[in-house]
């Protein structure tokens, strides 16, 4: 990720930024001190079984396979099932997937951002309005810092989004820029903490949670258990919070429901809104 030629500079103040705004949500408390972030993310929620990448001396994902089931000739995580390929190896809920049909999830499942899994039912984890309402840069496209390359479309937009790392993508923007829920919902850790500075959770019907932090300060009468609606302003873009390291932005994580570790790549989510954003 850092192999893009930047100057050692940006790149060193990019791999700081990018340690300190992990896991920004608490796990337990709402309001304030946890620091909950290295313990159970770096470590190894991720079922990666596989190891090295030595020979191949079992089927990966989509390989047509012999004897349905566990325990078979698939690889460590994976079991011989039948998807859209036919019987191939494939993964079971929670099994990580690279395939945008699913195809090397097991059954019914669908390839939900990485994770084989049932899509949530309405459709929960959308982002329905993309949450900077203003220029901005989302991801490292470009330098992060070089207000006069930001975009109110999606002219410089990528994912900086690291599993295990960095649960979520930033947003470069300018200080006060209006941000919007991305989602009708209802707040829940909301409010401030010395890590995240001032937050927003909405919790959409389904229970996956939109989680933005960093913002200089929030809209009047955002508070835990207010219902917002997409599009509604919440907050405005700032640097609070010691894991924004005191680089202005919006930091976004889009949460499964009850898992904060496993978080999903929120990019695809955000880029298909991320158009017009200043009107
Ligand atoms: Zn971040």
């Amino acid at each position: 990720m850092f192999s893009r030629g930047w100057s050692r500079e940006v790149a060193l103040s990019l791999a700081v930024l990018t340690i300190g705004c992990s896991g920004t949500v608490s796990h337990s408390d709402g309001a304030g001190g946890g620091d909950e972030g290295g313990g159970d993310e770096g470590a190894g929620s991720g079922p990666d079984g596989g190891g090295a990448d030595g020979e191949p001396i079992c089927l990966a994902a989509t390989e047509p396979c012999q004897v349905e089931g566990e325990g078979g000739e698939c690889c460590d995580g994976l079991e011989c099932g039948h998807t859209s390929l036919g019987q191939v190896c494939c993964g079971q809920d929670g099994a990580s997937c690279a395939t945008e049909n699913g195809e090397d999830c097991c059954g019914d499942l669908e390839c939900v951002n990485g994770t084989c899994g049932h899509a949530p039912v309405g459709g929960g984890h959308a982002v329905t309005v993309f949450p900077v309402r203003g220029p901005h840069n989302l991801g490292y496209e470009a330098p992060f810092h070089q207000a006069g390359q930001w975009s109110c479309d999606d002219a410089y937009s990528n994912s900086d989004f690291v599993a295990g790392d960095h649960l979520g993508n930033d947003i470069w923007a300018a200080r006060n820029t209006p941000v919007a829920a991305t989602a009708d919902g209802t707040l829940v850790l909301t409010g401030f903490s010395d890590y995240s500075g001032n937050k927003v959770t909405i919790q959409t019907a389904d229970g996956w949670e939109h989680f933005m932090c960093h913002m200089d300060h929030l809209a009047p009468g955002i508070a835990n258990g207010v219902h917002v609606t997409a599009g509604q302003i919440v907050g405005y873009v700032g640097n609070t919070g010691t894991a924004s390291n005191g680089v202005i932005h919006l930091h976004i994580s889009v949460y499964p429901p009850g898992d904060y570790d496993a978080g999903v790549d929120p990019w695809p989510l955000l880029h298909a809104v991320e158009h017009g954003v200043c009107q």
